[in-house]
């Protein structure tokens, strides 16, 4: 059974795997990332409400530290600070956020449509926990390998660098043309995109959708839920071309 997808050329395209962002698309975790990034800078001095983290989702924890302490306390960050306060903002999100994470509404419907047409699943996340495999399998059994994630602990560059989702391509063995990204995230979209990846946006945080299709999102669906009902259209259909606006 052929799939064909139109993406941004004329010739059909099979598609074979899906590349799935993890914070805010397979979890709901952004609330608790968000929230534990501002009680850790405001008590370091950083003037950010909690909102504006979301920005900021897919940097490394060492770049959004360096970035802010530049920008309001006009300073670089101390390799102790630095250390110190990721430290810090990984224990507050891990006493957020357990022992019972959130699944994505929906996440789990477009992870069945996906199996079922037969394609490959990739999470490509910034995230570095390492128990983060044994969590995927806790609420998505059976959808993910183990071989076929990249993690922290696998780039030098993180999004919006192409780097993690160009190796998500090599870990599953596709180009980038026979494959899609789903992501929540300005900078995730960017990686997406720079690594020449048709990328499919979903809005499940504050964001306005305004900012997801300036990042170069193809597509922006308002929810997973959204998502579930038309990926298999997306795929079997070309509907993606023109861009789809929901
Ligand atoms: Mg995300």
């Amino acid at each position: 059974m052929p799939l064909s997808l139109h993406v941004k050329r004329n010739n059909p395209t099979m598609i074979k795997a899906i590349l799935f962002d993890m914070d805010g698309v397979l979890y709901d975790s952004m609330p608790s990332h968000a929230q534990a990034w501002y009680e850790t800078m405001s008590a370091a001095g950083i003037n950010a409400p909690a909102a504006e983290y979301y920005l900021y989702e897919g940097r490394t924890g060492r770049s959004t530290i360096e970035m802010l302490f530049n920008r309001d306390l006009g300073r670089a960050a101390t390799e102790e600070e630095i250390k110190r306060l990721y430290t810090q903002k990984s224990k507050r999100f891990e006493a957020l956020e357990y022992p019972e994470s959130k699944p994505m509404p929906g996440a789990w419907e477009v992870l069945e449509k996906v199996k079922a047409l037969g394609l490959q699943r990739i999470i490509v996340t910034g995230s570095g926990q390492k128990t983060l495999f044994d969590k995927i399998e806790q609420y998505y059994p059976g959808f993910f390998n183990r071989e076929l994630m990249v993690t922290a602990f696998d780039v030098t560059k993180g999004k919006p660098d192409p780097e993690p989702y160009l190796m998500g391509l090599k870990k599953g063995n596709v180009r980038a043309d026979e494959a899609l990204v789903i992501e929540n995230a300005p900078l995730g979209i960017e990686s997406g995109k720079a690594a020449g990846i048709f990328t499919i946006a979903v809005n499940t945080g504050p964001l306005p959708d305004k900012l997801l299709w300036e990042s170069g999102a193809d597509a922006v669906y308002p929810s997973m839920l959204a998502l579930a009902e038309n990926i298999e259209a997306l795929i079997r259909n070309s509907i993606t071309f023109p861009k789809i606006r929901t």
